[in-house]
Order: C-alpha cells, then structure tokens, then sequence
C-alpha cells in the first residue's frame, strides 16, 4: 500500500505516513495524515521558526508541567542519572574541574568570609562559654606552651618583626574609630566579652570617643 504525499507530491509506502484518528460519518477511524513524516517535521520546524517566541514559550511551559508532574521515583531515578553523568564528566575533564575550581575560588573565599561574619557573634560567644567552662584547664594549657624556649624565641621573632607595621595598624585603628578597637575599650572599661558587644553599643561608644576628642582639641 502506498500513498501520494499531498506536500512533496511523492508516492510513498503507507509506513512513512504518522497514523492519526479523524470522525467520518460520525464514526471514528484510523487513518493516515495526508503528508508524509518528512515533511510533516518540515512544516511543523517552518511553523516554529515563523513564531519562534510563541513556541519557546509555550515548551517551556510544558517543560515545567513535565517537571511538576514527575513522580518521586522519577526524581530520584532523574536525580541518580545525574549524579553519575556529574562523577563522569569530573573524572574524565579534570583540567577543566580544576579550572573552575581556580575561576570560582575568590568568589568561594569571598562567601566563606561573609557566612562568617554573619556567624561571628554566635561563634565568639560558644568560644567564650567553652572558654568559661574550662579556664582552668586552658590557663595552664597556655602557660605550659609559652613557657617553651622555643616557642618564646618565636614569639620573640614574629613580634620584632611585625612590630613596625602592627604599630601602623594600631594607630591607624584608633584614629579611625575601627569598631574592633571599640570593643576592646568597651571590654577595658566596663568587661563586657567583644561577643556581647552590640552595633549600636559601637556606635554610642565611638559617638562618645569623638565628643570626648573634639572638646579636648
Ligand atoms: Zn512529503
């Protein structure tokens, strides 16, 4: 059995035909679409690029539908095909694993600081608690590692050496107020653990610190 597509006018065998259900007298039938497969893809690919926007959005519409529709069996088998392509690819691209590895670093550093600094009073105040149940402990811990000669020679060492620039850094911190050098007045004046130490609590002090400097000049 053969049919004449009604696009490229070519005779054709019937399997080169997508069937397709259509009502004749009220009846339902199976039949075949008057173009062949071939130019059936070839209409619908001119129908897609001659509303392109329309069609991307309408398959991303069904892309998403498709996703919401999964079951969870699907996800997790979806979820383990990955996984394996992922372990795949690494081992087969190291280069370039190592690469984005080198492309992503100071972004990946960058993050790690600000999920610390947003961590850092809890942080302090866990150090301080650990601190304050085992003082004892630490205290000797402490004065056992510094009474070494070697590692007071170090310290020796490493202080020299930074010193000039640590100087720097100090003045530069109480001239400009740093809220690091404000905590260490707050804990010197009243003990309060730099953990404790609140923003606005900075603020009112350095507030105080400037009045103080602009009567004394
Ligand atoms: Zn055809």
């Amino acid at each position: 059995m053969t049919k004449i597509c009604t696009c490229c006018k070519q005779e054709k065998p019937l399997t080169e035909f997508t069937r397709r259900k259509f009502v004749y007298k009220g009846v339902e039938r199976w039949g075949h679409k008057s173009q062949c497969k071939p130019c059936h893809t070839e209409a619908g690919r001119v129908a897609r690029q001659a509303n392109l926007e329309k069609a991307r959005a309408r398959e991303k519409e069904l892309r998403e539908q498709r996703k919401l529709n999964r079951t969870p069996e699907q996800k997790e088998k979806l979820r383990l095909k990955f996984l394996a392509w992922n372990t795949a690819w690494r081992k087969a691209n190291p280069d370039r694993v190592k690469a984005a590895k080198l492309r992503h670093r100071d972004r990946a550093i960058e993050r790690k600081r600000e999920r610390y600094q947003e961590k850092i009073d809890e942080l302090r105040a866990k150090c301080h608690e650990y601190y304050l149940a085992n003082k004892e402990e630490i205290n000797e811990r402490h004065m056992k590692h510094y009474q070494k000669p070697e590692v007071k020679e170090r310290l020796r060492a490493y202080q020299q050496a930074i010193r000039p620039q640590e100087r720097i850094k100090a003045r530069m911190r109480i001239r400009n107020l740093d809220p690091n050098y404000i905590k260490l007045m707050i804990r010197r004046n009243i003990g309060l653990p730099a953990h404790m130490v609140s923003k606005s609590l900075i603020e009112t002090q350095r507030l105080i610190v400037q009045i103080k400097r602009e009567v004394r000049k």
